[in-house]
C-alpha cells in the first residue's frame, strides 16, 4: 500500500499580460521509495513543497511523467538520483533507456497508457489504504483559473 499526497495543485493563470502554468505534482510514498508524478515548472513552489515533506530533490527515487508537455516536465532534470518513467520506458541520467513491465520497479504501482490529451499520455494507478485504488490522470480536466468549469 502506498501513501499519496498532492503537493501542488496545477494552475494556469494570467498576470500582467503573461500566462503562468504548472502541473499538479503528486508525491507517492511506497515502502522506502519517494515517487513524484509530474514535476511542473515552478521551481520554487516545488522545492518548498518538497521541503514541507522533509525531502530534497536527491531523495526522489522515481519521477513518472504523465506526458511531455513542458508544464508537466520542465523541472525533471533537478532529480538527478531519480529514474524517469514515461508510458513505456525508464530513463536514467547516464543516458540509458530501458523498457519496464508497466509497474514502477519494486512496487505494485501501475502505469497505463491513456492516449487522448497527448498521444503518449499515461496515468498512474496506486493502491492506497486511505482512498482505495487511485488513478493519477493529469490533465483530465483543464481550464484557466479565471473561467468556471462547466459540465454539459
Ligand atoms: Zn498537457
Amino acid at each position: 500500500m502506498s501513501i499519496i499526497k498532492v503537493l501542488i495543485n496545477g494552475y494556469v493563470k494570467k498576470e500582467n499580460g503573461n500566462e503562468y502554468a504548472s502541473s499538479s505534482v503528486t508525491l507517492i510514498r511506497d515502502h522506502n521509495l519517494n515517487i513524484l508524478v509530474d514535476v511542473g515548472m515552478n521551481r520554487q513552489l516545488l522545492l518548498d513543497a518538497l521541503k514541507q515533506e522533509d525531502l530534497r530533490p536527491a531523495d526522489i527515487n522515481f519521477v513518472v511523467l504523465t506526458h511531455t508537455h513542458l508544464d508537466h516536465c520542465l523541472l525533471v532534470g533537478i532529480f538527478e538520483n531519480a529514474q524517469i518513467l514515461d508510458d513505456s520506458s525508464v530513463y536514467t541520467f547516464d543516458g540509458k533507456i530501458s523498457e519496464y513491465d508497466s509497474k514502477i520497479p519494486g512496487t505494485d504501482i501501475e502505469i497505463i497508457s491513456t492516449p487522448g490529451h497527448d498521444q503518449f499520455h499515461c496515468a498512474v494507478l496506486v493502491n492506497t489504504e486511505e482512498f482505495g485504488k487511485v488513478a493519477i490522470a493529469a490533465d483530465l480536466f483543464w481550464w484557466p483559473d479565471d473561467k468556471d468549469f462547466k459540465v454539459g
